[in-house]
C-alpha cells in the first residue's frame, strides 16, 4: 500500500481482495491522495504574476527572505486535494448520523442562501454602525427568539460553541456571586451523568466540582443532592433533558433547592432540541443556559461550522452579561455596546474579539423564521417521536438502559452483548461497514458500554426503518457468534481499525520535509 511521508496510506483499499491491483493506485473512481505538501512544492506558486518592476520596497528591511514552507498549488490541484479527502469522510449530507447528544440534523439549504446574501456575507466587523443596521437587526431578532423560546431576560450571543457558552454562563454566575459579596461560594454541583465540558468549565472558572449521584432511574438522586447543599455552593450544572435522554422530573424541586441554598442554576442546553417550543427553561427556574445553534437550530457543526453557543440569562444574571450586545436607540436605530464603561449593567468582560459567528446567526434565524414557533415545536416533537420509534423497534434485540419512554435519544447499555465476545466499540465499527456513522459510545459514563442514538427529526420513516433493520441484523449476527464481522471491523472503510489511544496521545500533526526525516532517521 502506498504511504505518504508520515506513514499514512494514500490509496483507497480494494474491497475485493481478489481484485487486480491498479496501476494508478485509484480504486474505481476513488482517488489516491498524498499530503498537500507532497502534491504541491515549496518552490513554486499556483499563480503566475509578472515580475514587478520599479517598486521601491517599503518594508524597512523586514522583507521575508526565507521560504514560509507552504506548498504552492494551482486552484484545481488544491480543490481536488480537499475533495478527495472529503470523499473519505462521512457527512450529514451523505447519510444518517445518529451521534447522540450532538443533534446532527439536516442543515437547510435556505439557511445557506440567506447567509450568502452579500449584505450579510460581505460585512466587516469594523464597519461603521450606520452601515450594518441589517446585521444588527438579525442579531436583535435572533436574541428576541432565543429569549422568547427560553423565557429568559437576556442573551449573550457571542460565545462560539456550547462549551464557550458554558464558560460565559459560569463567569456570569461567578460575577453575580462576587457582586453580592459571596466570593466564598466556589463549589459547583455536577451530576455524574454530565457531559465532560460541564466539570471542565466549572474548574476553568475557579470552582471546585462536587459530583451528585444518579438514581437508578437515570435521573438526579435528590437525596444525594440535598446532602451536598451548603453555604459554599455556587450553583448546579444540570442537563435537561439529561444525557441519558430523560427529562429530569424533579427539575422544579432541584431549582428551588439550589436557589434556597443561595446558588444559581446552570442548565446545559445542548439537548434543547427535545423541548424547544414546548418547554421554556426560564419557567423551570434556570438562571443560565447555552444553546448550541449548531445542534438545535440546524447550523453546520465542526468543520462545516463554526459552532455558536449563545447563552441566555435570567433576570438575576442579566446585568452581568458580557459585551458586546445590541441596544435600540430612541430613534429606532440599533447600536452596539462594545465597552464595559458604556453599559448600564456590570458586564463581566468579553468572550470574543468581535461579535461572534454572524454567519451562524443568519442561518439560525432563517431556520426559526422558516419554521415559526409552531414548526419549532413540531420539530422537537418529531425528534422525540423518532427516538422512541427507534427505541421501541430495537428493544427486542438490544437492552434499553432505562425503562419507559425517552426524549430525543434512545440509550442502550451493553448487557445484551454479554457473552458474545463483541464490545460496544466492535459493534460501532461494524456500523461503519454498513454505511452508518456510529452512535455515541461509552457516554454517558453512568451506563455500561453506553450506545446513545439520536436520530433527530430530519430522518424519514423509511430512513429510520433502514437503520433499524441494519441494527437488528448486526445485533442478530453478534448474538449468533459471527464475532469476526465485529472484531475485525471496519472491513470496508478506507482505513481499518485505528490505534485510537495512540492517535489521541501521540498525534502526528506536523509534516516534516523528507530531507529532515531522513536526517532524523540517520541520527
Ligand atoms: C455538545 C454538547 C456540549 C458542548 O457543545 P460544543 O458546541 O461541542 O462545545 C455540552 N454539553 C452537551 C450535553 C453536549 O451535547
Amino acid at each position: 500500500m502506498a504511504m505518504n511521508t508520515v506513514g499514512r496510506p494514500t490509496t483507497p483499499v480494494a474491497h475485493d481482495a481478489a481484485a487486480p491491483a491498479t496501476f494508478s493506485g485509484a480504486k474505481g473512481l476513488l482517488q489516491p491522495t498524498s499530503l498537500i505538501f507532497e502534491t504541491g512544492a515549496i518552490d513554486r506558486t499556483g499563480v503566475d504574476l509578472p515580475p514587478v518592476k520599479g517598486i521601491k520596497p517599503r518594508l524597512g528591511g523586514l522583507a521575508r527572505t526565507s521560504s514560509t514552507g507552504n506548498p504552492g498549488l494551482s486552484e484545481p490541484e488544491a480543490v481536488r486535494h480537499y475533495v478527495r479527502l472529503s470523499q473519505r469522510n462521512y457527512a450529514i449530507d451523505l447519510g444518517m448520523f445518529p451521534l447522540g447528544s450532538c443533534t446532527m440534523k439536516h442543515n437547510a439549504r435556505l439557511n445557506e442562501k440567506m447567509a450568502r446574501l452579500p449584505g450579510f456575507a460581505d460585512v466587516h466587523p469594523l464597519q461603521p454602525i450606520s452601515t450594518v443596521q441589517g446585521a444588527l437587526r438579525v442579531m436583535d431578532e435572533l436574541s428576541h427568539w432565543l429569549m422568547t423560546l427560553t423565557g429568559m431576560q437576556a442573551v449573550a450571543l457571542s460565545p462560539k460553541a456550547g462549551a464557550h457558552g458554558e464558560l460565559c454562563g459560569m463567569l456570569a454566575i461567578r460575577a453575580a456571586l462576587d457582586a453580592r459579596g459571596q466570593a466564598h461560594r466556589r463549589r459547583v454541583l455536577v451530576p455524574e451523568s454530565a457531559h465532560g465540558t460541564n466539570p471542565a468549565t466549572a474548574v476553568q472558572c475557579g470552582f471546585v466540582v462536587d459530583e451528585i449521584k444518579a438514581a437508578p432511574d437515570g435521573r438526579v438522586d435528590l437525596s444525594d443532592l440535598k446532602t451536598k447543599l451548603g453555604d459554599d455552593v455556587a450553583g448546579i450544572m444540570l442537563t435537561n433533558p439529561n444525557t441519558c435522554g430523560l427529562f429530569e422530573r424533579d427539575i422544579r424541586i432541584i431549582a428551588d433547592l439550589i436557589h434556597e441554598a443561595g446558588g444559581y442554576f446552570y442548565c446545559d442546553g445542548a439537548n434543547f432540541n427535545a423541548i424547544a417550543g414546548a418547554v421554556r427553561p426560564g419557567d423551570l427556574g434556570v438562571d443560565a443556559m447555552h444553546i448550541n445553534l449548531h445542534k438545535t437550530f440546524s447550523t453546520p457543526h465542526g468543520g462545516g461550522g463554526p459552532g455558536s453557543g449563545p447563552t441566555v440569562l435570567s433576570a438575576a444574571l442579566a446585568p452581568f452579561a458580557p459585551v458586546p450586545y445590541v441596544v435600540k436607540r430612541a430613534d429606532g436605530s440599533l447600536d452596539l455596546i462594545e465597552h464595559e464603561a458604556d453599559s448600564d449593567g456590570e458586564p463581566f468582560g468579553r468572550m470574543v474579539a468581535f461579535h461572534g459567528q454572524m454567519g451562524m446567526y443568519t442561518r439560525a434565524l432563517t431556520y426559526m423564521l422558516s419554521h415559526g414557533a409552531d414548526g419549532i415545536r413540531q420539530a422537537s416533537e418529531d425528534a422525540v417521536l423518532n427516538a422512541n420509534y427507534v427505541q421501541a423497534c430495537l428493544k427486542a434485540h438490544m437492552s434499553p438502559a432505562f425503562e419507559g419512554v425517552c426524549m430525543h435519544e434512545a440509550l442502550f447499555d451493553d448487557s445484551w452483548l454479554d457473552g458474545t465476545g463483541v464490545t460496544t466499540l466492535d459493534f460501532a465499527k461494524a456500523m461503519i461497514d454498513e454505511g452508518y456513522h456510529p452512535m455515541t459510545m461509552y457516554f454517558p459514563l453512568v451506563v455500561h458500554g453506553a450506545m446513545l442514538i439520536e436520530p433527530t427529526e430530519s430522518e424519514s420513516k423509511a430512513s429510520l426503518d433502514a437503520f433499524i433493520a441494519t441494527m437488528t441484523s448486526l445485533a442478530q449476527a453478534a448474538k449468533s457468534g459471527d464475532t469476526a464481522r465485529f472484531t475485525g471491523a471496519p472491513h470496508h472503510a478506507p482505513v481499518k481499525r485505528l490505534d485510537e489511544t495512540r492517535a489521541a496521545r501521540k498525534p502526528v500533526l506536523k509534516w516534516t520535509p523528507p530531507a529532515e526525516i531522513s536526517q532524523i532517521a540517520a541520527e
